[in-house]
């Protein structure tokens, strides 16, 4: 029987240690900068692709980590660093997920490497399926793919929104319908590979927090683009629809998890670990804080107003840090997830970040509310964990209709 311990192995501490050195020392100086900028932190995602940090060799030696603890570990790390450089850096990643989990060996040896590029020349890639009147509700998805049988093409028109690196990508995977009659079950995934036409940006978001992660529409005109880009090729889709139409025809109801879906699953304790980074970075400069800053002769950590508040921000992120890596553990052990437990992470650890940036503001007084201090920028980052990749809302209605056995749809 395997040894239980809650304790890293000494390669996992080697490579969180080299990440944490690369987040306070390249990361978190340039934090502020990028804030204000609002734009892509090229050299920093050179930097990291120098060092290996920016690949997908690296994520995949974490991913296959066999604790699973390999990306959240990672994504803690970065986090910690900031927000917003860290989603460019590891951003490309959830269109390569899309890529991995329903490409087939060939799709994936091809375009992830484009994805990435290289040191000399990086590039980052975009996964596009929230739109305009979709997001939440993935079912009402507008953006149809029509398949040209004489030129085996695929033609892709709608217009898709929030896209983090959308239109500034390499490679774009863009989530489509194929058949408007299954809902999530008639959707498909396709690569459009570089300088397609037809493909292009629409408004380039400016965002309340995470503003040095591009975030804009990608609006798609008759998109061309050639019968392999399909993920997973048109056999296996037509072997799909085939059954979900079998399905619609007799009335079953059972969960079917589509391609989009399918790449949220996967991601949704990988969200939590980048929330328990942004946490533990405000916590740390208020704990720090609290024990410095003095008022009525003592430091303000002599208060037990402050000091439970600190207790209470610990716990949380612990609690935080224990779910998400009992969902990454799950998911690796390839354990059946009962209770939702991927989406009790992300949740859980999500509003956790809110909370303690929040707490964080208040134990620094005015200094937190200023730019000066970096957990304004923390608290700001932090509201993004409980929208993308899943609302809170929908975290909850998840896991409650996994408890209960209602469908997911
Ligand atoms: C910075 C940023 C980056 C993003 N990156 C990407 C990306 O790379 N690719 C991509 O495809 N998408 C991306 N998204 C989109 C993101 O996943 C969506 O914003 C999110 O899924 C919510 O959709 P929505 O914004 O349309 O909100 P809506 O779905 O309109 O929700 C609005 C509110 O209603 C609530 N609500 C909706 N339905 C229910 C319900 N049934 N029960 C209870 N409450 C409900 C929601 O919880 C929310 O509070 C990104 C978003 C942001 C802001």
């Amino acid at each position: 029987m395997a040894e239980f311990t809650m304790e890293l192995n000494d390669e996992q501490k080697e490579v969180r240690d080299w990440l944490h050195g690369f987040a306070a020392d390249v990361i978190r100086p340039a934090a502020a900068e990028w804030d204000e900028r609002e734009e892509t932190p090229w050299p920093v995602i050179q930097e990291a692709a120098k060092v290996g940090i920016y690949s997908l060799d690296f994520y995949a030696q974490q991913y296959f980590d066999p604790t699973g603890l390999g990306i959240p570990m990672a994504m803690e790390e970065l986090f910690w660093g900031d927000a917003g450089i860290a989603l460019s850096i590891v951003g490309t990643g959830l269109a390569a997920v899309g890529v991995l989990a329903n490409g087939t060996e060939e799709q994936i040896g091809t375009w992830i490497p484009q994805m990435y590029g290289d040191a000399n020349d990086v590039k980052v890639a975009a996964f596009c399926s929230s739109e305009p009147d979709a997001g939440s509700d993935v079912a009402s998805m507008r953006t149809r793919a029509v398949y040209d049988e004489a030129k085996d093409e695929w033609v892709l028109n709608g217009t898709k929104t929030w896209a983090t690196n959308g239109g500034i990508a390499n490679v774009h995977v863009v989530v489509a319908v194929v058949d408007a009659e299954l809902g999530s079950k008639g959707h498909a995934s396709f690569i459009v590979p570089p300088n397609t036409p037809g493909l292009s940006q629409g408004q380039k978001f400016k965002k309340h927090g995470i503003r040095a992660s591009h975030t804009a529409e990608v609006v798609l005109e008759n998109v061309r683009i050639p019968g392999s880009c399909l993920l997973g090729g048109k056999e296996k889709l037509d072997e799909r629809l085939a059954r979900a139409r079998e399905r619609a025809k007799a009335g079953g109801g059972e969960r079917v998890k589509n391609a989009a879906m399918a790449t949220f699953e996967a991601s949704r304790p990988a969200v939590g670990a980048m929330a328990v980074g942004t946490a533990r970075a405000a916590y740390e400069v208020a704990l720090d804080y609290a024990k410095t800053r003095e008022q009525f002769g003592r430091p303000i950590i002599d208060n037990q107003g402050v000091a439970f508040q600190l207790a209470d921000m610990r716990t949380s992120i612990d609690a935080a840090r224990l779910l998400v890596w009992r969902a990454s553990w799950m998911a690796i052990s390839g354990k059946q997830f009962t209770a939702a437990e991927g989406s009790m992470s992300k949740l859980f650890a999500s509003e956790t970040a809110k909370k303690v940036t929040g707490q964080a503001i208040q134990i620094l007084g005015g200094n937190g509310y200023t730019r000066e201090y970096p957990v304004e920028r923390m608290h700001r980052d932090a509201a993004i964990y409980t929208i993308f990749e899943g609302t809170s809302e929908i975290q909850r209605l998840v896991i409650a209709r996994t408890l209960s056995g209602m469908p997911i749809r």
